[in-house]
């Protein structure tokens, strides 16, 4: 959060509280989760019947309904507007901002040889403005090892691959050093 804020993105973060805690400005929290994918894993590959790993020529933005009782259903631009659940203004702001981070992620790291699959953003609204909110971590990203191509996030978890806390330890130290 910190990199982004120095990069113009306006995120929720204030301060790290501790090692496991930071403080944030609070936010109305805005129920659509914003995916930005850059190569074909998981839901994408299995809906468009692409080889997950498949390079995307352009980068992909989705948008889910968070809702549980409907399962995080994917909705596009009108669904959102009829649902109300954010303004075309916002939603607008929101795309915009997620690409951005986008750009700004995958050539941080890059360099530290992690690939940036694909990503879950939520944003809220602060003072009515709309800033980058919740958290981003290898439970809400995927990164790959760039040599190797091997998952370094929840996917391990997920598909019960082993060596979850090797890998979340393997992304801090390549992030912190
Ligand atoms: N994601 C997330 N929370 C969710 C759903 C997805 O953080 O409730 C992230 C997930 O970690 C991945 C990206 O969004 O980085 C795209 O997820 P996908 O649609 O492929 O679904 P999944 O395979 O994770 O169920």
């Amino acid at each position: 959060f910190r990199l982004l804020g120095e990069k113009g993105i306006p995120t929720h973060f204030v301060e790290l509280v501790g090692e496991r805690e930071m403080l944030v400005r609070a936010v109305e929290i805005i129920p659509v989760e914003v995916v930005v994918r850059n190569i074909a894993a998981g839901s994408l590959a299995k809906r468009l019947g692409m080889e997950e790993g498949t390079e995307l020529p352009r980068a992909v933005v989705e948008f889910y309904y968070k809702s549980d009782a409907l399962g995080d259903p994917m909705v596009n631009e009108d669904h959102i507007a009829v649902l109300g659940l954010a303004t075309p203004e916002e939603l607008g702001i929101m795309k915009r901002l997620a690409l951005a981070v986008n750009e700004i992620l995958r050539d941080y790291l890059a360099q530290r040889n992690l690939i940036l699959v694909d990503f879950k953003l939520e944003f809220g609204r602060h003072h009515g403005e709309v800033i980058l909110a919740d958290e981003i971590s290898p439970d809400t990203c995927r990164f790959w090892d760039a040599r190797t191509k091997e998952k370094l996030d929840k996917d391990r978890f997920r598909r019960d691959l082993g060596g979850v806390e090797e890998a979340y330890r393997e992304v801090w130290s390549r992030l912190v050093g």
